[in-house]
């Protein structure tokens, strides 16, 4: 097969967030990838059972406030009078948060879920401070405020909810791999004691654990691409939804079938704001309500997928 030219368009979804507003804390891109590529040991631990952990809090009765009105003492308010919505991003999975260099927008399906909340509380979608951050930041940076709400392909899941509260969930991914296109490898099985790439903090690992590889860990998706092109791993393994967009950025890749796991993905919100969990929820039942999510779906997912699914249904816990 003829040798595929390196590094590909994985080089340019990584550039600096010249365009961001705010703040970036991006741990690196491309460039990190041979520093990383090292096999470590998995850090995550296997989820408690905790019943649905994707149940979340019911939105408050009647019509969202309007932007502009939110109720005294919310953090609605306080964003509000902030006049910017803080929100952790990725800027480097294609199609769900990438910076696109040529526009100097990070953009994506995650992206479109942070502006629905900003036009909500502000009546402009465009009022967003992005912070880049790694899988691994998505916790802490809730935790300690530094941002709003992750939107972020996060995982719901029972270790995440006794750290983070979690919108109902937005989109349904589910873990697969991605391998070299002169691979042997057909299934996950295939992969038994190979190196597989995944970044830190991610729920991938565990998926990799329990399928006997070798898990290999870097800060970004697109270190994993470049480690794959570089043949330092022999696969990476993540949900389909960020595979799709590394290997729309290099042909000499492919997908394998089928998901293996379930990763209900839920906007983060710190544990003390239930009120912003609520009206958050809000505006996810208005979009799936109002055909929204339908075409957020449609403009971000419609070319790699054969369906639209509905937008998967909320459930509440309360
Ligand atoms: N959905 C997985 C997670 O939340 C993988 C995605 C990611 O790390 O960006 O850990």
């Amino acid at each position: 097969m003829t040798r595929r030219p390196l590094l590909l368009a994985a080089v340019l979804v990584t550039a600096a967030c010249v365009g961001c507003s705010g703040q970036t804390n991006s741990a690196g891109g491309a460039a990190t990838a041979s520093r990383q590529a090292a096999p470590v040991a998995p850090t995550t631990t296997a989820a408690a059972n905790c019943g649905d952990p994707t149940a979340s809090l019911r939105p408050a009765p009647g019509p969202l406030p309007a932007p502009g009105h939110m109720p005294d003492g919310t953090f609605m308010q306080k964003i509000y009078q902030r006049g910017r919505l803080i929100v952790g991003v990725d800027q480097n999975t294609l199609l769900f948060g990438s910076f696109d260099p040529f526009t100097g927008q990070i953009e994506g399906f995650d992206i479109d879920m942070a502006h629905q909340v900003a036009a909500a509380i502000l009546g402009d979608p465009n009022k967003i401070d992005y912070r880049a951050i790694t899988s691994a930041q998505r916790i802490p940076m809730v935790q300690n405020g530094t941002v709003d709400m992750v939107a972020r392909t996060m995982t719901i899941n029972c270790d995440r909810i006794k750290q983070v509260s979690f919108s109902t969930v937005y989109y349904r991914a589910g873990q697969k791999v991605l391998v070299n296109k002169d691979s042997p490898a057909q299934h996950i099985q295939d992969l038994s004691g190979k190196k597989v790439c995944a970044t830190t903090g991610s729920t991938s690992i565990d998926g990799i654990k329990k399928n006997q590889a070798q898990p290999v860990l870097v800060d970004n998706w697109t270190d994993c691409l470049v480690a794959l092109q570089r043949n330092q791993v022999d696969a990476v393994s993540t949900d389909d939804a960020i595979l799709s967009g590394l290997a729309a950025q290099d042909p000499y890749t492919r997908i394998l079938e089928p998901r293996f796991t379930d990763e209900p993905y839920g906007l983060a919100i710190n544990l003390s704001h239930p009120e912003f969990v609520r009206f958050v929820n809000g505006v996810l039942d208005r979009m799936r309500a109002d055909g929204t999510w339908a075409s957020i779906y449609a403009k971000w997912l419609g070319p790699v997928t054969k369906a639209a699914p509905p937008p998967p249904p909320a459930t509440y816990k309360d």
